[in-house]
């Protein structure tokens, strides 16, 4: 067989080497074409007496990020179509055969009587990795790039190639639950640690130590063909296994509220396949592997946190016609606690910062927090003391504007005052070149407004951060009237720069995702106003799928700064746009009784010094009603979180202020962690049926009022019978990994 997608050579020794190498492409994936080859591959190594063993290795600068999710996708689609023709018994059949192939190829590989290594440098993930694990040596370089690792968990989906039965025999029962559920991706030593490679080697000596592996007799037969074999936790039925079993049942209840079918299979699969021996342990993962493929859930997040994210990532909103920009130098005025954020992931970027402040000492104290950063990364062994030097060396932290001449993008995060803003941007453009641009992050004041201030309008956009900034994924971009395309490119180019994922969201109160985090947490309050105990709403709330309560959010936020952002909504769009007793009860927690939040120590919790935050005990005292907990429907509460921020995403689209369904997805996942099962806030309406959500919106205001109420393009879209997705360019994507 000729190959396209590997080179193989046999030296001298016999020892044959599979170099992975697909042609036209930066990385390896795992495609029809690619399975066709290993087969013939696996065949030739077995057969021919000349080869002692093989060594699957990558051409190029990564090893490989895992399967082609559109071949998952199609035999999805290929399974609706047999069903509609065949019936629903063979396409499930056709399904099964066609979803387990990898795995049966990987296990022909692991028991074909010849010795195969694995020899791994920069990423190998989920197939992949699933690949090396049938592998009977694994060796990974020792490089800072290298990582592999097993993350379908973060599309909704499983290891389903022998994953989970390979990872389950390697370690211990809990660690490899753990390492299954939590999908990271793991680093060389610690791979080594955790015995998920047997060797690390610098990356130009990977081959040979494979090479040795062989030459010392390196065995053909895994450790779980082994006679006598025993698994790490020994038996499931057993003393040992009853300490695992019980602890991590419980523990998948608490992480996933049962939101999750693919966490719930990998327990399934590992708890049945630890029982049995491998070859029926493989064919349990298979049948759970189809059954998730299939689920609601899997389609969701691949949309989303796979292909979209990585459509948006690419720059699908930027402007095709702007040559793209190479930023050398980002000037971020203000320190405070955004400045600072800003500066140290521009920095850490490679770009160049100049850090601005009223005083020289301010800007200091921004650039500090650069410092700590890296020191705190240093501490974890991911980074080395010359980076942190090299990365304080990129910032300059100045009081000086004139230091902003040779800026290409100036990005303020000054106090949240129209007043300061105005002098700021003024001071800034009298500094900058004249095609530099300018952004604010500010999270309330229009944009266009701002850019009123600005003697060139076209070149002023919104960049608007997420706290903390080193942590948070999401950007808005956020154009004014008068934004012109090449402050969009840019703007995109720089969020591609610091690797984050942008939006693109037309200039409105709260822009999107706030909006919809607004709502979510007025809903926790409205919960508290009716007599919901404190605690119910934010169990209920994570219950949902959301990463934290509303009260704990409020919190975070500030308490003080809410009831700013209500006052300022009332007094400019009037007293009908905000809930009057919402802001009595703001009022009478931050005005009345000093709870500003976590920054002060008190606010819907408590936050004793050293000790774990707990409900404030008072809140008791501001509920008039208390509605007794055995009469709650939680499923209602439940509902009433998502939908709330379900119906802010659709008004956000019929406003246009959201234009790509893609973006409010994406943005209401990294953005707010709205519950990632549904796929974002539009999947989530799509998902139950514009038609079953319009219904269920009206029952929900016809109870709690008109904030429950559908928009009009809802309705329109129900009568339509139309959806989010149906209604844009749904393109199927180009390439996808697991
Ligand atoms: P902050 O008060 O922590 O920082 C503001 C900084 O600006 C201070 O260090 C102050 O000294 C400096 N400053 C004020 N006037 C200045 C001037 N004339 N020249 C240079 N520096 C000046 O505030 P923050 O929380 O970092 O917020 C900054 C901006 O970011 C605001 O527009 C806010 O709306 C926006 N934002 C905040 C968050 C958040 O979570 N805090 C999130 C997104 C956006």
């Amino acid at each position: 067989m000729k190959f396209e997608n590997f080179r193989f050579e046999t030296d001298a020794e016999g020892i044959a080497v599979a170099t992975w190498d697909m042609p036209g492409r930066s990385m390896n994936v795992i495609t029809p074409q690619v399975m066709e080859e290993l087969a013939a591959i696996v065949e030739t190594v077995a057969n021919d007496t000349a080869i002692k063993g093989c060594i699957i290795t990558s051409g190029k600068e990564t090893f490989s990020g895992g399967a082609d999710l559109t071949m998952l996708q199609g035999l999805g689609a290929e399974y609706a179509r047999l069903a509609r023709t065949e019936g629903e018994e063979k396409a499930v059949a056709h399904f099964f055969a066609q979803s387990r192939k990898l795995s049966q190829l990987y296990r022909r590989l692991e028991t074909c009587g010849k010795p195969f290594a694995a020899a791994i440098h920069g990423v190998c993930l989920g197939g992949a990795f699933e690949l090396a694990l049938a592998c009977h040596f694994r060796v990974v370089s020792d490089a800072d790039v290298t990582r592999v690792g097993l993350p379908e968990i973060k599309v909704g989906l499983f290891p389903g190639a022998g994953g989970t039965q390979r990872v389950a025999r390697l370690m211990q029962t809990a660690d490899a639950l753990q390492m299954l559920f939590k999908g990271e991706q793991i680093r060389p030593l610690m791979a080594r640690n955790m015995g998920l490679v047997h060797a690390v080697a610098p990356r130009d000596k990977i081959v040979e130590t494979a090479k040795e592996w062989l030459r010392a007799g390196g065995s053909a037969v895994a450790p779980w063909d082994e006679k006598g074999f025993k698994n790490p936790s020994g038996r499931v039925y057993s003393p040992a296994g009853m300490q695992v079993w019980p602890a991590a049942n419980a523990i998948y209840r608490r992480e996933t509220h049962d939101n999750y079918p693919a966490a719930k299979a990998i327990l399934q699969a590992v708890y049945e396949g630890l029982q049995l021996p491998m070859d029926l342990a493989l064919e349990v993962e298979s049948r759970y592997f189809a059954k998730i493929l299939r689920s609601k859930e899997a389609a969701a997040m691949i949309r989303t946190l796979f292909v979209s994210m990585q459509e948006l990532n690419k720059g699908a909103r930027r402007p095709a016609d702007v040559p793209p920009a190479k930023l050398r130098r980002v000037g971020v005025l203000g320190a405070g606690f955004m400045g600072a954020g800003i500066a140290y992931v521009t920095a850490l970027a490679g770009m160049e910062v100049v850090l601005i402040d009223q005083s020289v000492e301010a800007a200091e104290k921004g650039k500090a927090h650069s410092h700590k950063l890296m020191s705190d990364q240093i501490m974890k062994g991911r980074a080395r003391t010359a980076d942190r030097d090299a990365l304080l060396a990129r910032i300059t932290a100045t009081d000086d504007y004139a230091l902003l001449k040779d800026c290409d993008l100036v990005i303020e995060a000054v106090f949240e005052d129209p007043k300061v803003k105005a002098e700021v941007i003024a001071r800034a453009e009298a500094a900058m070149r004249p095609r530099a641009i300018f952004a604010s992050n500010t999270s309330t004041l229009p944009i266009t407004g701002l850019a009123g201030h600005s003697q060139r309008p076209k070149q002023f956009i919104g960049i608007h951060f997420f706290s903390p900034v080193e942590k948070m994924m999401l950007v808005e971009v956020i154009l004014g009237r008068k934004t012109g395309s090449r402050a969009l490119a840019v703007a995109l180019d720089y969020v591609r720069a610091i690797r984050k994922t942008p939006i693109v969201v037309n200039d409105a109160r709260g822009f999107y995702a706030n909006r919809c985090v607004m709502a979510y947490v007025r809903e926790g309050h409205r919960m508290l106003l009716e007599g919901v105990p404190p605690a119910m709403i934010e169990n209920v709330a994570r219950m949902a799928g959301m990463p934290v309560g509303p009260l704990s959010l409020n919190d975070e936020v500030a308490l003080d700064l809410a009831l700013k952002i209500l006052k300022a909504t009332k007094a400019q769009v009037g007293p009908e746009a905000i809930d009057p007793e919402q802001e009595e009860l703001l009022v009478e927690l931050v005005e009345k009784r000093g709870r500003l939040g976590r920054k002060n120590g008190k606010g819907f919790y408590d936050y004793p010094e050293g000790g774990k935050k707990r409900l404030w005990p008072g809140l008791a005292e501001l509920q008039k009603t208390k509605l007794d907990p055995d009469t709650i429907d939680i499923a209602e509460l439940k509902q009433r979180f998502l939908v709330v921020q379900a119906l802010e995403a659709a008004r956000a689209v019929e406003e246009k202020v959201i234009t790509d369904p893609r973006e409010a997805d994406v943005g209401s996942i990294l953005g707010f962690g709205f519950a990632p099962f549904t796929g974002g806030t539009l999947s989530y309406i799509d998902g139950m049926g514009v038609a079953a959500f319009v219904d269920l919106a009206k029952a929900l205001a016809k109870k709690h009022g008109e904030r429950f109420k559908p928009c009009r393009l809802l309705m329109r879209m129900a009568r339509e019978h139309t959806s989010f997705y149906a209604s844009s360019a749904d393109k199927p994507a180009r390439r996808k990994a697991a």
